[in-house]
């Protein structure tokens, strides 16, 4: 009898919650800037968890935001479940180093890495920006607060010995509305740590004003990742971008995208992410250009944060971790 009324009170609740209503668990990924990556990417991996929504109750949103920097802060007020986050920032937000100076965010944590991104300089062709000497007396969009780009342009700058307060013109603006920035004059050069090919550098390159990428020079990179640990060459493609000026792939540093949560997350929901992406990885690869290099192995590089129990629980099962 006590058990007939327990089975009518549980079947009461389900009909009254609206049947599998009750179970549905909401994920949202924050990205970056629609032109970006990020935003791309968090679409192809929610694309692939929506397709099995009924099997997994999960439900995934694609939020765009102001980036790496601005991802952290919300994964760990609990605004979002899972963020894009630069591989550099992922070590300074866990070891309190950075914008995060003296505050380790103890509950970040990594689940895996995707593609490459390149800190990349584009210019405006009439300004005459052939190296990074050319950037003084500029006005250079170093990127809006929240960003990954900001960050590494302070750190570009300094290397350099450039004051980005006295020897140039510093602004702070979005990276989706750089490029026309760039094409109507307001700017001579952006910042944007990004992989390739993008939409933003696809815009800038389709308009009438003709831009070329600035190489970083080999000992700038060489103090660079000498000093940053974190930071690694990297090349950025021309065949992507017809009508740049530069004929050569253009060299630079850079780091890597990868995929954050929180240790306040449930286990079975970034389980289930993690071996969707990894049980797909050659849909994922087909979503996005610049998502085609990846291969599972290539997922577990550039993590700094603890893994997230989720997440190792799925790599210790298919020996991807021991
Ligand atoms: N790396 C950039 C950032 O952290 C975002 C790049 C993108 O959206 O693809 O802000």
């Amino acid at each position: 009898m006590k058990k007939l009324s327990v089975w009518i009170l549980a079947l009461a609740l389900l009909v009254f919650a609206g049947g599998d209503a009750l179970a549905i668990q909401y994920v949202t990924i924050g990205t970056g800037g629609v032109t970006g990556v990020y935003y791309p990417t968090g679409g192809a991996i929610s694309k692939l968890i929506n397709k099995k929504r009924k099997e997994y109750n999960l439900r995934m949103t694609v939020e765009s935001t102001g980036g790496s920097v601005f991802n952290v802060n919300a994964l760990m007020n609990g605004d979002i479940e899972m963020g894009v986050v630069q591989s550099d920032l992922q070590w300074q937000a866990y070891n309190g180093k950075g914008e995060w100076e003296g505050k380790p965010q103890e509950k970040l944590r990594a689940m895996f890495a995707i593609h490459p991104e390149a800190v990349t300089i584009l210019a405006a062709d009439d300004k005459n920006i052939r190296s990074v000497a050319d950037l003084k007396g500029k006005i250079v969009n170093i990127g809006a607060p929240g960003t990954g780009q900001r960050v590494n342009a302070m750190d570009f700058f300094q290397a350099a010995g450039i004051d980005v307060d006295k020897d140039l013109k510093a602004e702070g603006i979005k990276p989706s509305e750089a490029a026309s920035m760039l094409q109507d004059g307001r700017i001579d050069a952006f910042f944007y740590t990004v992989g390739h090919p993008n939409g933003s550098i696809k815009e800038a390159v389709a308009g009438a004003r003709k831009v070329n990428f600035v190489p970083v020079d080999e000992a700038l990179v060489a103090k660079l990742t000498a000093d940053q640990p974190y930071y690694a060459p990297a090349m950025i493609p021309v065949a992507p971008y017809p009508g740049v000026v530069n004929k050569e792939d253009v060299p630079t540093f850079g780091v890597k995208a990868t995929i954050c949560t929180s240790a306040d997350v449930p286990a079975d929901i970034i389980y289930t992410i993690t071996k969707e992406v990894f049980e797909n990885i050659d849909e994922l690869r087909d979503l996005h250009p610049a998502l085609s290099v990846l291969t599972r192995e290539n997922m577990l590089q550039g993590l700094s944060a603890p893994l997230h129990p989720g997440a190792e629980k799925y790599f210790k099962e298919v020996g991807l971790v021991k």
